[in-house]
Order: structure tokens, then C-alpha cells, then sequence
């Protein structure tokens, strides 16, 4: 009798121990486009290269609604915007709602969330945090703890985030399997590179992406935005020309810094960066231009210390023996325009804010050098984190895992992704909109100031420049898309979605 309590026991802990741990690094606005795994030739991204390389990458990870609270919200419900109440920025996270952690709580993990969180609460489902107030700051920021402490600290957001992330990893409970989410700020607006990455790219000359000077034929919603690098990116706040560096407001970017800091700055992008604007006199498509590169510069320069960290992050997994049972993921909560169709920022349901960078490292379960094409959501983030996790997989969860698709295990994955973006008419203009996007299509609805359709053809059009939707040799197609739309809204319970299809009967 003892002897089988004792190898039942023996089976559990050892069951227990192949639960592997997980880490789901997640950044902020950092897009495939400057990532050099993706094929980004502007930029080396030589740590998160790693991941990629030592495991599978995702082609088609799209979000459901392509902004920062909205997509973190989506991760721990595994649920759409319209389901889990949280369709905006710069609200408060319902945090009585089911949140995936809390399931693998339950299945004996410790959880912890370190960094940018931005969901106005601090949901359950979490033995630590030490997380970013909203958008968080990139100098001496202060972070919040579980009993909701406020803590400010010296030093670069990027360092921070991965100094607490290993601090916890030193201190946690080493008899269970851990999931810890470290929350880049980098590369979110308005990019303030490290001091050491000061200048990295100014030998770079950027070639202007070919629809930069996009003017927005056949797209009433596209015509309509407010997030050009020519109107909207802004030459003291964004690009720090002239900055004020004694104002105490000033978006509390600089009054935050230390002396040191401050002049370190100052000496960059003052009396280098500033008097060089100064002496070139420009206008027009020059300054459209030059805002550009400068653009390119801060954005890529702020991601150098975000790779480095997460290069410091792989060394310890390594060094601590930890990379053997630890999965890696790392993503960004959407992708971001790099000076397509002349934008920055995200929103619109084209290609570049729609997709956002996924790779996944699982020793022993995920073939190295995997490439997957399927297309897969952000509301299927959570349930696979728990199908790893070896945790049932709550029936609200309107995602699904794609475990299998990584593994090679899996035929006739659904392909079709599911798009509802709200936030209008701030910050930037953009019509609220709903869609899917399947292995070939993008099939849209623009609705409130803005009516109308747009389809795309991804194989053909992957920048978004040509609205076939008039084309009378795509009616087919149309019909079985708005087919396919429906049937997603009425799965997912789009119910202001589903009144405005009903509507055009
Ligand atoms: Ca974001």
C-alpha cells in the first residue's frame, strides 16, 4: 500500500515537473517590418531572431482590434473586445470577469505580469506584478505592485522590465511551473531610445516605403485619418526638435530625467539633431521626408534596447538551466505602420497594423525553423497557453488553440479571422470598422462617419491599395465572404455588428 502511494505520488510530482514553464514577452507597437526575422532589411533584431529561429514563426498572427489596451484585454480572455467590455483605450478592465491566468493558478502555476499592462486594474489571476501605470514612462518610470503600491525607479523602462523579470524568476516558488508575461513599453510612442542607443541609426539612409505617398483612391475611411508623418507626427513632441527641456509638463517626457540624463539628451537632440534641422531650412517633400528618417530612427533605436534585453533574458534561461522546460513567445500586442501609405500608428484592418509578430520556442515539441502560414487571432493567444499548460480550456474562451497547427498536427484549421476596431474619432481619426481576413481576402465594413466596403485581395495587394469591392468579377467572392462574415458574427455575438449587415437588406 505504501509503496503504490508512494509511486503514485512519485507520478504526480513527476507529471507536475513536465508542465513547462512559460514566458509570453509581449512589446508594445513593435511591428514585422523592423523585425530581421521577418526579413526586415532596415534593422537587426538579433535576440528575438532567436526565438524564431529555435522555433516556430507565425506569417499571419492578426489581432481583433488593433490597439494597446484592447489587444492585452483579448490575451487574458481570450475573448473579443465586445465580450470582454474593454473596446477602447484609456478604460478600466472589468476585472470580475474570467481571466485565463486564473485557470492555470488553479493547474499549479505561478503566474507574473512585469511591465506595460495598460488596462486601467489590476485583473486576478496574478501572484505578482509589478506593472506600468497606463502607457508608462521610458525614464525613471514608477511601476505598480499587487497591493497597488506605486514604486518610481531610476534607470531605462527596458532595463527595468527585465531586471524584475529575473528578480522574480530568481525568488519564485521553484517546486511549480511558472507563467510570467514581461510587458515591453518599446516601441510605443513617441519613442525614446535608451542613452546608449542614442544616434544608433543615423548613418542609415531609410528607402520611403512605395506607397508612402498614398493618396487614398477607392478608401473613404483611409482618406479620412488623422496619423500621417506629414499632418499628425509632431516635430517637438514626437521627434523631440526644440523640446522643451525645463517646462515641468511637456508630457512628462523630460522633467522625469535625471541631470545626467538630461544632458545626455540635450546633447543629442539639441545641439546635434535641432541645430541640423535648423541650418537645412526644409518644406515640402523634404521635410515630409526628413520627418521621416528621424521617424525611423528614434522608433528602431528605442527597439535596439528591447532586443538586447530579451538577448539577457535567453542568456539567463541558459545559464540557469531554465531553456530546456520554458516556452518562449514573443509578440507585440499589434503591428504598426512604418511610413506606409504614409502612416504611423495602427487601427486600420490593412495588413501591416492587422498582423502582428508571433514566434514561439517549445523544446521538444516545436520543430526549429517551423514557418506557419495559417491565419491565427489574437483570441486564440490564451487558449493555447492553457492547451500547453496541460489546463482545460474554459468553454467561454472564444479562441482556439493552435497548438496542433505548430506541431504540424492539424488539417483544416479555420483560417479566418474575426476584426472589430471602435475607437473614434480620438486620437486619430480612424472609422470604426469590422471584417475578416481569411488565407487570401480582407472583406471590411466601415461604418458611423464613414460607410462604406472595401475588399482586398492579400495574395495579390498586400499593401491595401486597390478596394475591389466594385470589381463585378469579384461578386462571388463577396457573397461567400459576407457569408463567412455573419456566421463569425453570430458565433462571436457581434450584436452591433450583426444590426448594420441586417441593416442593408
Ligand atoms: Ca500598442
Amino acid at each position: 500500500m505504501k509503496t503504490s502511494i508512494l509511486f503514485l505520488l512519485c507520478s504526480f510530482s513527476l507529471i507536475a515537473q513536465q508542465k513547462p514553464n512559460i514566458i509570453f514577452i509581449i512589446s508594445d507597437d513593435h511591428t514585422s517590418q523592423a523585425i530581421s526575422a521577418y526579413g526586415s532589411k532596415i534593422t537587426k533584431t538579433p535576440n528575438i531572431d532567436r526565438i524564431a529561429k529555435s522555433g516556430a514563426i507565425l506569417y499571419n498572427n492578426v489581432v481583433s482590434n488593433s490597439i494597446c489596451g484592447p489587444s492585452r484585454a483579448t490575451l487574458l480572455t481570450g475573448k473579443l473586445s465586445h465580450k470582454n467590455g474593454y473596446m477602447v483605450n484609456e478604460k478600466v478592465f472589468n476585472i470580475n470577469q474570467p481571466v485565463f491566468p486564473e485557470e492555470l493558478q488553479k493547474n499549479g502555476y505561478q503566474t507574473a505580469w512585469v511591465g506595460k499592462m495598460h488596462l486601467g486594474a489590476l485583473p486576478n489571476g496574478f501572484d505578482y506584478l509589478n506593472v506600468l501605470p497606463g502607457q508608462g514612462h521610458y525614464y525613471n518610470p514608477e511601476f505598480i505592485d499587487k497591493s497597488n503600491t506605486k514604486t518610481r525607479y531610476e534607470g531605462y523602462v527596458s532595463n527595468l522590465v527585465e531586471q524584475f523579470s529575473e528578480e522574480w524568476l530568481e525568488k519564485r516558488d521553484r517546486t511549480k511551473p511558472f507563467f510570467l508575461v514581461v510587458g515591453h513599453k518599446a516601441t510605443h510612442r513617441s519613442w525614446l531610445p535608451d542613452l546608449q542607443d542614442l544616434g544608433a541609426y543615423d548613418q542609415v539612409d531609410f528607402p520611403l516605403p512605395a506607397n508612402f505617398y498614398d493618396t487614398y483612391e477607392n478608401r473613404i475611411a483611409a482618406a479620412d485619418q488623422d496619423m500621417t508623418v506629414d499632418k499628425t507626427m509632431v516635430l517637438k513632441e514626437d521627434l523631440k526638435i526644440h523640446a522643451n527641456y525645463n517646462a515641468p509638463g511637456n508630457n512628462g517626457l523630460y522633467n522625469r530625467f535625471t541631470p545626467a540624463q538630461k544632458a545626455k539628451f540635450y546633447d543629442y537632440y539639441e545641439n546635434k539633431i535641432s541645430k541640423e534641422f535648423d541650418e537645412k531650412k526644409l518644406s515640402g517633400k523634404a521635410l515630409v521626408e526628413w520627418k521621416f528618417q528621424r521617424y525611423m530612427r528614434d522608433y528602431l533605436s528605442t527597439a535596439n534596447s528591447m532586443d538586447r534585453n530579451i538577448g539577457r533574458l535567453l542568456d539567463y534561461l541558459d545559464k540557469t538551466g531554465l531553456s530546456k522546460n520554458t516556452v518562449v513567445v514573443y509578440t507585440s500586442d499589434q503591428g504598426f505602420y512604418l511610413g506606409e501609405h504614409g502612416w504611423f500608428d495602427k487601427r486600420f484592418i490593412y495588413e501591416e497594423s492587422l498582423k502582428t509578430p508571433f514566434m514561439i520556442r517549445y523544446p521538444g515539441v516545436i520543430k526549429a525553423g517551423t514557418k506557419v502560414q495559417e491565419v491565427i487571432s489574437n483570441i486564440d493567444w490564451a487558449p493555447t497557453i492553457l492547451n500547453i499548460a496541460q489546463t482545460k480550456i474554459p468553454r467561454e474562451i472564444q479562441g482556439k488553440s493552435f497548438l496542433p497547427v505548430l506541431t504540424g498536427k492539424v488539417s483544416g484549421w479555420k483560417n479566418e479571422s474575426y476584426y472589430h476596431y471602435y475607437e473614434y474619432p480620438e486620437p486619430h481619426h480612424v472609422a470604426p470598422h469590422f471584417g475578416i481576413r481569411t488565407a487570401q481576402y480582407t472583406l471590411v465594413r466601415f461604418y458611423g462617419p464613414q460607410n462604406a466596403w472595401e475588399l482586398y485581395d492579400i495574395k495579390k495587394d498586400p499593401g491595401n491599395m486597390h478596394n475591389v469591392y466594385l470589381d463585378p468579377a469579384m461578386k462571388n467572392v463577396i457573397a461567400q465572404l459576407k457569408d463567412q462574415l455573419k456566421k463569425q458574427i453570430l458565433t462571436y455575438e457581434d450584436e452591433e455588428a450583426l444590426k448594420i449587415l441586417e441593416s442593408e437588406k
